[in-house]
């Protein structure tokens, strides 16, 4: 089976989505069969590789039941890239699931019997601790959790873990933290490097070498609706989520078969 990878945290804009598209994407750049899953009703990494058709056909109606998740399934801007777009409607699945059975395991029981199809699977959160990331934790081998090098980057993050190991003790025990990723780091702002320094000392080894530095390119890229390693594949930002994705890889082992 894939590696399910969660990517969460509750506080928005931190950089998930950004970590999300493109990790995914240079992953499958090296031939690593990849599926990334919208699971935000926002829909940014769904348009940020560029997506921005077919809206009924989406995520949510293979959490309610309605299709497949194969079904939903549809082919992404690089080879070996797959994505399952969200919609608007995945807005009103907060309240629906509350009445389904199952509701906090939907994702996992339509996501884990294709996951022996892909080498990775990566879930994007939305900005919330609500159902839609509870199912995200639930269908996951692991999280991942960005963290921006800003002011109050550690602020909730008491309660994000409060979740994990609510889902932990009920619902996934096998739930590992892949690891704490810093984002948006400025070398000329002070504060960037406090903030890096009390993080690696909260997280020690959790933290991955990789930083994300703030680059320009990487927005732009999203609002072209192109992971940065087509958008730019030079630029530094290009350069970083190589990186990243590359440590992602060899802490789980997975082959990059390069069948470019
Ligand atoms: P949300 O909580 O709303 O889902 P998010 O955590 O997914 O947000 P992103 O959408 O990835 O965060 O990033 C927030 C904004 O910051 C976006 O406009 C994105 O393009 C920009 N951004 C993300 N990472 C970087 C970076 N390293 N350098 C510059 N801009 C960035
Ligand atoms: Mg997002």
């Amino acid at each position: 089976m894939g590696k399910i990878i969660a990517i969460a945290n509750q506080k928005g804009g931190v950089g998930k989505t950004t970590t999300a598209i493109n990790v995914a994407a240079c992953l499958a750049e090296v031939g690593v069969k990849t599926l990334l899953i919208d699971l935000d009703p926002q829909g940014n990494a769904s348009s940020g590789l560029g997506y921005t058709e077919q809206k009924e056909k989406n995520v949510y109606q293979a959490l309610i039941g309605k299709l497949g998740l194969k079904e939903v399934i549809v082919p992404g801007p690089v080879k070996n890239l797959d994505l399952v777009p969200a919609g608007i409607d995945l807005i009103g699945a907060e309240i629906e699931l509350v009445s389904l059975p199952y509701r906090e395991r939907r994702l996992r029981m339509v996501l884990r019997p294709i996951a022996d199809q892909y080498s990775l699977l990566i879930i994007d959160c939305p900005p919330s601790l609500g159902l839609l990331t509870i199912n995200s934790l639930t269908a996951a081998h692991s999280v991942l959790i960005p963290l921006q090098c800003e002011y109050f980057a550690m602020e909730g993050l008491g309660r994000l873990t409060e979740t994990l190991k609510l889902v932990v003790n009920s619902l996934n025990p096998s739930l590992r933290l892949e690891g704490v990723v810093l984002t948006m780091f400025d070398p000329r702002n002070n504060l960037s490097h406090q903030v890096a320094q009390e993080v690696r000392q909260h997280f020690a080894d959790q933290v991955f070498q990789t930083i994300i530095p703030r680059n320009v390119r990487l927005s732009e890229s999203a609002s072209y609706g192109q992971p940065i390693i087509i958008y730019d594949p030079r630029c530094k930002g290009a350069e970083s989520y190589r990186q990243l994705a590359e440590e992602i890889a060899h802490r789980n082992g997975i082959k990059e078969v390069s069948s470019r």
